[in-house]
């Protein structure tokens, strides 16, 4: 099945990141971009905390997804809960990577939606004279096991 990121870092791959974008390459900074990277489903900060092999403080991620958000590195996904899910963004402008979620309200189960049909939006919105449209939308269901 797809993941969230068509790229799996490693952790010299995500110092390469790092690098690129400019920022520092601290241990829980890579620790971030590796565990995104391979995650099938988008993560919140908890459970990217929990899976971090080195423990630090949880207020550090918090600072790290915000230092990778102001770089455009990641993606916020609202998934109709009361926190934000995150995940790796790195190869979004060529729109490769562009996919939607759908969680499940019972069990949370996440999965990905490959194919986006959206033309008819663009095209409507292009006839408003706007260019480089981006858009997010996300679903919340019951899935099989919970129905
Ligand atoms: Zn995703
Ligand atoms: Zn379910
Ligand atoms: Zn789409």
């Amino acid at each position: 099945m797809k993941n969230c990121c068509d790229h799996k870092l490693d952790q010299t791959q995500a110092g390469e990141v790092l690098a690129n974008f400019g920022l520092n390459r601290t241990k829980t900074k890579i620790s971030i971009l590796v565990v995104l990277s391979h995650s099938k489903a988008p993560l919140s900060v908890v459970e990217i905390h929990k899976s971090l092999k080195n423990k630090c403080d949880i207020s550090t991620i918090f600072r790290n997804m915000a230092q990778f958000k102001e770089k455009n590195m990641i993606h916020e996904v609202n998934l109709g809960e009361d926190f934000s899910r995150f995940e790796l963004a790195l190869n979004d402008r060529k729109n490769e990577a562009h996919h939607h979620h759908v969680r499940c309200r019972e069990c949370s189960t996440i999965s990905l939606i490959e194919k986006c049909d959206l033309d008819l939006f663009e095209k409507m919105i292009s006839k408003l004279g706007f260019k480089e449209m981006e858009h997010s939308l996300e679903f919340t269901g019951i899935c099989s096991k919970c129905s």
